[in-house]
């Protein structure tokens, strides 16, 4: 009711105005700030949009060994997805990262990662991938005007790799990171989800090659988002602290309030340049300084990582061929239902019957 409401009566400007005086915020300045607030305050100025739920790679904590992947005709075409991003960024969003599934097995990705490039009004412009197909693509990327790349690589171990992505090729992804090197992209970052009993015995070797490589890395606790077959999600967990606890003794970690804009807390590794991330979902709520939205492939506007909440930008968009001002009502009142946190609890089934890959982790 609340968004149906704000559809009809509000326009972009009285929303913010009605939103600082409602929730006795700090009234702000239209023009130079995002035209993105929720109803706790926070500035949304990021967004992560998956270009597509398909990937290469079947790793056990994000999808099922078989997975349906979602129809053409449901999912937004590149020129839409562009379009999305355009009216983003004339709301204040200043930030893009490409995600999936696998963004690069998209055909035309490369196309539509260039022509974001150009969008006037964005600041960065990122990358999450799995790597595999970055020896081909890394200079394309970096000459699209991609900023940072994050690349998944949660082992060094050739068969632990193919164990955890049941297809991948470790071979295949260290090319892809020298690849990056080498067409000049900077604070590359590895991110790796945490497994017990799979991979948690390799956290130091994992900062050791970091460290070597002159990369950052994150670590990441597995979410319960969708099912995903015989893998035990409760069994698997590692938390954060134990990783901390492990790599304690054998790095000199310092605290940094340096932030990449993610909701990774960070340590340097002492006498070296690469950072320590740790992600939290479970143990520390990342969620009061939230700035962040996702666009799924299907064109939802999905308000929360680990909450249905979300608005059919889809429907929006074909409804109305060449006129951006409903989408940006749409977007706008979208604000109003973005949940406050999430809660994940490994314990029962997954309440969030969306893959990573459909969010755009
Ligand atoms: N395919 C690309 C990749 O793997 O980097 C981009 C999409 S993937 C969904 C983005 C990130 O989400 C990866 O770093 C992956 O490890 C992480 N991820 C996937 N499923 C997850 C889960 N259930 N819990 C935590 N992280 C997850
Ligand atoms: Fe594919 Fe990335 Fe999910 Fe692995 S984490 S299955 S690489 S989308």
């Amino acid at each position: 009711m609340i968004l149906n409401f704000a559809l009809s009566r509000f326009d972009v400007r009285e929303y913010i105005t009605t939103a600082c005086h409602v929730f006795r915020l700090k009234p702000m300045n239209p023009a130079t700030h995002s035209k993105l607030i929720d109803r706790f305050g926070r500035h949304i100025d990021y967004i992560r949009i998956s270009i597509t739920d398909r990937c290469d790679f079947r790793c056990i904590y994000c999808m099922s060994e078989e997975m349906t992947f979602l129809p053409r005709a449901q999912i937004l075409t590149l020129e839409e997805i562009f379009a999305l991003a355009q009216v983003f960024v004339e709301l204040g969003v200043k930030k893009i990262r490409i995600t999936g599934g696998e963004p690069l097995v998209r055909r035309g990705a490369l196309g539509l990662i260039h022509q974001l490039g150009k969008l006037q009004g964005l600041k960065e412009l990122v990358m999450t991938t799995n790597g595999s197909q970055l020896d081909k693509t890394a200079t394309s990327l970096k000459s699209a005007g991609v900023k940072r790349l994050n690349i998944s690589l949660d082992t060094l171990d050739p068969d632990k790799f193919k164990q955890i992505t049941r297809i991948g090729d470790l071979t295949q992804v260290l090319k892809g990171i020298q690849a990056a090197r080498e067409a000049g992209f900077k604070r590359l970052k590895i991110n790796a989800v945490i497994l017990k009993n799979q991979n948690h015995e390799e956290v130091a070797d994992l900062v050791a090659f970091a460290v070597e490589q002159g990369l950052d890395i994150s670590f990441i606790e597995e979410m319960p988002l969708g099912a995903v077959g015989d893998h035990d999600r409760a069994e698997a967990y590692y938390s954060s602290d134990a990783i901390k606890a492990d790599l304690a003794g054998l790095f000199n970690l310092l605290p940094t309030t340096e932030s990449t804009g993610g909701p990774s807390k960070y340590f340097r590794v002492a006498g070296t340049e690469t950072r320590v991330g740790l992600i939290s979902p479970h143990s520390h709520n990342f969620c009061s300084t939230c700035n962040r939205v996702r666009l799924t492939v299907e064109g939802r506007l999905l308000l929360c990582l680990g909450n249905e909440h979300s608005v059919d930008l889809k429907r929006v968009l074909r409804a109305n061929p060449g006129d951006s001002e409903p989408l940006k009502k749409a977007i706008v009142a979208g604000m109003a239902i973005k949940p406050e946190r999430h809660e994940f609890d490994l314990t029962d089934k997954p309440l969030i019957f969306r893959h990573m890959s459909v969010t755009g982790g």
